[in-house]
């Protein structure tokens, strides 16, 4: 099963969505472009609540694709974790500059063209890092990844510090990009504006034509990057702040920072959802016998003894038989081995089927023998059990090698806790064992209760000595 996101392909329900969410935003951007220039009512609230929608969810995604780096071992997710981690520290310094916010002229000791140039580093710093991400897709994971994946992502949030401080300690360096009536008009003629449209247009043909989409990862790394574009080009456009684009810019913007993270917990939700279904389903696997289908020896092993001390600590009765198929080595001589294997199928088959409560469990205990554990049931009980079992078997009517023609038939040893009171759980299975030897030697198909049994006999039976659990 796939447990990162990279082995993750884009399927048709996929594209569908994120062909919805890319038309619904360019659809938004060109309904708006007529207006775009027209100032909307100022609304100061809404840069410190966008600036922390889009770093919280940058840095988020950042974290959730560092985890992902983390199991797979790709450098591509540490460097894309780097490109969001960049984002989210550069939003986050756009709040703290901005003027209005936190003091008229914004903190840090921000001038006025100190936020509109990190907006330029922030778009133009975020695609060209998505595009850098390529040189390390096919990037195999190594035994230093954790060192180098740490060193990239350091390095991008080390980049986003030293543009926000070239924007606030080196302003006097940069060319005014707003005027003092907060138009920054100059902005969509200037080089900067220029070059940051063209490195979005760039970043999202290139992503598109080097991935093809195929994964889901760069299918919403797609939108993202559109959403990107969109924020620029309305921006541009727009010129000023507060204005129509501006605002839905913004709204732009919103989307591009939540395409990826969204599809990061939806997706993760799901691999968790299928990694538990397949432990759960291994967990059980690994509990049953290969031929039979019913429990395990190992199952049992690791259970009885827990049901044997719930018993004694509720001073509830518990109930153990032992099961052999009787004269089935003649069987397999006559029948073959696969006749044979077919006939302890059935048995199990039957076994299992035969028992009613939730709480009793049948397990193959080695070779042609089985084990029944009933637990809060007395000897009586457990006797009525074991006779509906051994008749049932007789039922089946899988003829046998009599000369008679009588049924495939098995003989139960019965030991219950209560009438027997023995100490552990092998020495219950040691009293089941000798009433099966007893059974044994009464003729078979038959129960014999070891609390009928005076003097238990303990030596090899017709079961063999076979009770190699530790107490
Ligand atoms: P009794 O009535 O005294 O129990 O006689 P028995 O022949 O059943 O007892 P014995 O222990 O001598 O023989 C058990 C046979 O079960 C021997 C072995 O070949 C067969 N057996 C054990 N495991 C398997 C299995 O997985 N498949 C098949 N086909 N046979 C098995
Ligand atoms: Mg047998
Ligand atoms: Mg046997």
């Amino acid at each position: 099963m796939q447990t990162t996101l990279i082995h993750l392909s884009s399927t048709p329900r996929h594209r569908v969505m994120a062909g919805l969410v890319a038309t619904l935003a360019m659809s938004g951007a060109v309904f708006v472009w007529p207006y775009a220039r027209s100032l909307g009512p100022t609304i100061p609230a809404l840069l410190p609540v966008f600036a922390t929608w889009v770093a919280l969810t940058e840095g988020l995604t950042a974290l959730l694709l560092w985890t992902q780096f983390a199991v797979s071992g790709r450098l591509l997710f540490a460097a894309l974790s780097g490109a969001y981690a960049f984002t989210s520290v550069i939003a986050a310094m756009q709040l703290l500059v901005f003027p209005g916010v936190f003091s008229p002229t914004g903190l840090l000791g921000a001038g006025p063209q100190t936020a509109v140039w990190i907006w330029v580093f922030w778009h133009g710093g975020f695609p060209a890092l998505i595009t850098a991400c390529s040189f390390v897709r096919t990037t195999p994971s190594s035994a230093s990844r954790l060192a180098r994946g740490r060193a990239v992502t350091l390095a991008c949030v080390a980049l986003a510090l030293s543009l926000c401080a070239l924007a606030t300690a080196g302003q006097a360096h940069l060319p005014p990009l707003v005027a003092t009536s907060g138009s920054y008009a100059r902005l969509s003629t200037s080089p900067a504006g220029i070059v940051v449209e063209v490195i979005c247009l760039a970043a999202l043909g290139m992503h598109v034509s080097t991935t093809r989409l195929r994964s889901l990862m760069d299918l919403w790394l797609a939108v993202a990057l559109l959403g990107t574009l969109i924020e620029v080009t309305l921006t541009l456009y727009a010129g000023a702040r507060y204005s129509v684009g501006w605002y839905a810019a913004r709204a732009a913007s919103m989307i591009s920072s939540s395409a990826v993270l969204e599809m990061l917990i939806y997706e993760t939700t799901g691999l968790y959802r299928r990694l538990s279904e397949t432990h759960k389903r291994l967990v059980e696997t690994s509990a049953r016998d290969g031929l039979t289908g019913v429990f395990n020896r190992a199952y049992f092993d690791d259970r009885f003894p827990r049901d044997f001390s719930f018993a004694s600590d509720s001073d509830q009765p518990l109930c153990v038989l032992l099961i052999d198929v009787d004269r089935f080595k003649r069987y397999n001589d006559t029948f073959g081995h696969l006749a044979g294997d077919d006939c302890l199928r059935q048995v199990a088959g039957m076994l299992s089927t035969t028992l009613r409560r939730q709480s009793d469990y049948v397990a193959r205990y080695g070779g042609e023998e089985f084990v029944v554990v009933l637990p809060a049931c007395e000897a009586a009980a457990g006797m009525r059990v074991a006779q509906s079992l051994r008749s049932a078997i007789e039922t089946l009517g899988i003829p046998s090698t009599s000369p008679s023609g009588a049924p495939v038939t098995v003989s139960i040893g019965l030991a219950c806790s209560l009438s027997t009171s023995p100490e552990s759980a092998p020495a219950l299975l040691n009293l089941a064992d000798a009433a099966l030897y007893r059974a044994k030697g009464r003729g078979r198909n038959r129960v014999v209760d070891a609390a009928e049994i005076s003097e238990p006999q303990t030596k090899p039976s017709a079961a063999g000595t076979r009770h190699r659990f530790s107490q």
